[in-house]
């Protein structure tokens, strides 16, 4: 007979994330806003598992038969880790650290599940400036955005070529968060790029740099 307990324990098993590390911050984190990354590494926490990170999840784990069967003569490398030092202008050497979906020759692949409207679809600047980081720090200079939408299994590819330019505005908002997080200082780190990420953040509430809030406030 199913434990049922134990099976929702299987479930929330495939969410365990590694603690974070003392000086080393992962690629994802600095692609949104800096204060929730900050409020995270204070309290501990990580995203709260949901449906979406759940998917997400179980498509990666079939990444490797999809891209067989699209490049059946190639030979790719999967979950490949990356890293790159930074020795801050108070002397740290900090860490990016980024792990990226898949590489083969010239291009790193990254795959993508989203809820939007293909017809509407933007590539989100973040995914860029993510692929561009894998690219840049394993030595490639082509990536591919492999985004599939759910719940249409639609698909799109986007392709770019790397921009060593763009890098260094990730190894500034690196540096920035590890200068907030060493002096306890929140005020040193922007706030979100984006509306949405107030909208969608766990710190809405207590977080007095939410533009969800300060919206309400006014009646908007
Ligand atoms: S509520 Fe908004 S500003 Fe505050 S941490 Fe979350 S995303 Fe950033």
């Amino acid at each position: 007979m199913l434990d049922d307990k134990k099976f929702k324990e299987g479930v929330f098993g495939l969410f365990q994330q590694r603690p974070y590390r003392e000086n080393h911050y992962g690629v994802s984190e600095l692609l949104y806003c800096p204060l929730k990354a900050f409020y995270c590494r204070k309290s501990g926490e990580r995203s709260k598992p949901n449906g979406k990170m759940l998917h997400g999840i179980l498509i990666h784990e079939k990444l490797e038969d999809m891209m067989k069967t699209s490049m059946p003569n190639e030979s790719i490398e999967y979950e490949k880790e990356c890293t790159h030092e930074i020795v801050t202008g108070s002397g740290d050497k900090i860490h990016i650290d980024g792990r990226c979906d898949g590489i083969s020759g010239t291009h790193i692949y990254e795959l993508k599940l989203t809820n939007s409207n293909p017809e509407r679809y933007q590539t989100p600047p973040a995914y860029v400036l993510q692929a561009n980081a894998y690219c840049h720090m394993l030595n490639r200079t082509n990536y591919a955005l492999l985004t599939v939408f759910h719940p249409s299994l639609q698909v799109k590819v986007t392709e770019g070529v790397v921009d060593h330019l763009l890098f260094p505005s990730l190894v500034v908002r690196c540096t920035d968060l590890h200068e907030a997080l060493k002096t306890d200082n929140s005020e040193l780190l922007e706030g979100p790029r984006y509306y949405w990420e107030c909208k969608f953040c766990g710190f809405q509430g207590s977080c007095k740099h939410s533009v969800v809030k300060k919206r309400s406030k006014k009646g908007n």
